[in-house]
């Protein structure tokens, strides 16, 4: 996900792909890889910086913090991004830059819903569909 530094006008360079996110190195296990990764953006020269401001879209996966069931969703982040672009310099790795800020905004801690029950530390039941067999034991 590379863009032509000479492509990017002084009007500026909307850009959008879509790409595997595997193809950007997004390896991480709460990246969903079946879903492929937008980038949407306008680019523009200032002086010797690009400056982007991007929306990415992608696809993640992940285990119920509470009663590990798996959970998927699509996530929509917005990023300010700059590059430098000194003489020389002939192309901007967007995608590198995006695999960065998608694992720094990345928050670990997921619900299958708000008011998941989770999974009961005495009998393993899970309590959103079944019911707890410890109490009936005593
Ligand atoms: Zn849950
Ligand atoms: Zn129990």
């Amino acid at each position: 996900m590379k863009i032509k530094v000479r492509e990017i006008s002084s009007s500026g360079l909307l850009f959008e792909e879509s790409v595997n996110p595997r193809d950007i190195g997004l390896l991480e296990d709460f990246i969903n890889d079946e879903v492929p990764l937008t980038v949407t953006g306008r680019f523009e020269r200032v002086g010797d910086f690009i400056l982007a401001k991007v929306d990415v879209v992608y696809g993640v996966e992940n285990h119920c913090a509470r009663c590990l069931e798996r959970v998927s969703g699509q996530e929509k982040k917005s990023f300010d991004l700059d590059f430098e672009a000194k003489a020389g310099v002939e192309y901007i790795d967007v995608g590198e830059r995006v695999r960065e800020e998608v694992i720094i905004g990345y928050v670990p801690r997921v619900l299958c819903k708000e008011d998941c029950k989770g999974i009961c530390p005495g009998c393993g039941a899970d309590l959103n569909t079944e019911s707890c067999e410890c109490e009936k034991k005593h």
